[in-house]
């Protein structure tokens, strides 16, 4: 199982390695609308416009995009395996969280927000101790501007992670999440300064809003192939997301599912994934 990790984890972890590029492109794009307004009017000019525009807005705010930032959305091997990622925390499941997935002999990286591992330092201390991955998921999590913030406050939520969580555990992050998995130009700044490379996902239930774990659960185990990262969450207002991590567990176990944690140094990977 080893050789798995040992041959693919090199290529896995790729932080942006030209990020302003995308920017010069924009910006060329945009020259590139200047001339064509200049040189046919208006009606050539605004629809060139707005189509630039739009495949920014769209790159921006659809999650699986890469176009402006790239992320590894699923793992490249045949065998059973998943990735779990639960996002947002610490929170007050995470110590549930953790006893279940050790019952299950099972690994997965939290995504956890700069500002509440500050307030709960000795929770992501358990984390990392109890072997699981710590991920870089912004310092306060600002839902709602993640995706216009400019490349100071940009760097001021992805670097002060870093810092934070580095402070904490002695071990600084290599893997980032988008909040609200959006993404703008200059994440890709921030994430290459940081040497963090972003993660997306290939499964998810829509666990942050939807309350009922059943319909959660099949609409990720609808998505969940060999290699497949899964999105998770804890701390939502609804309380079902430990009930929903246990009815995934139980699933995956059923259907002969190892969770790995491919971290750059070496594959942190349980034998089996049984009980
Ligand atoms: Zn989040």
């Amino acid at each position: 199982m080893s050789s798995w990790g040992m041959s693919t984890t090199g290529t896995l972890h790729r932080p942006p390695r030209h990020p302003g590029l995308i920017l010069g492109l924009l910006a060329l794009s945009q020259v590139g609308v200047a001339w064509l307004w200049w040189r046919w009017g208006w009606t050539v000019g605004a629809p060139a416009m707005l189509a630039t525009h739009l495949t920014v807005v769209w790159a921006t705010l659809y999650p699986r995009a890469t176009l402006l930032c790239p992320a590894l959305s699923r793992l490249p091997t045949d065998e059973r395996v998943v990735w779990l990622t639960i996002d947002d925390g610490p929170s007050d499941e995470t110590p549930a969280m953790l006893d279940l997935l050790d019952r299950h002999g099972a690994k997965a990286t939290f995504f956890v927000v700069g500002e509440r591992a500050q307030a709960e330092p000795a929770v992501v201390q358990a984390i990392r101790d109890r072997g699981h991955g710590i991920g870089n998921h912004s310092a306060s999590h600002p839902d709602t501007r993640f995706w216009r913030l400019g490349p100071g406050a940009m760097e001021d939520q992805i670097g002060r992670n870093q810092s934070i969580l580095t402070a904490i555990t002695g071990e600084t992050p290599r893997w980032f999440r988008s909040v609200v998995g959006m993404t703008n130009p200059f994440v890709g700044l921030s994430l290459k300064r940081h040497g963090l490379a972003r993660v997306a996902w290939s499964a998810r239930g829509f666990d942050g809003v939807d309350c009922e774990p059943s319909k959660v659960l099949a609409r990720i185990t609808r998505d969940i192939a060999p290699g497949a990262i899964v999105l998770l969450h804890e701390g939502a207002t609804h309380g079902h997301n430990v009930a929903i991590l246990a009815q995934l567990l139980a699933w995956l176990e059923a259907q002969g599912y190892r969770t790995v944690v491919p971290e750059p140094e070496g594959l942190r990977m349980p034998a089996v994934a049984v009980a």
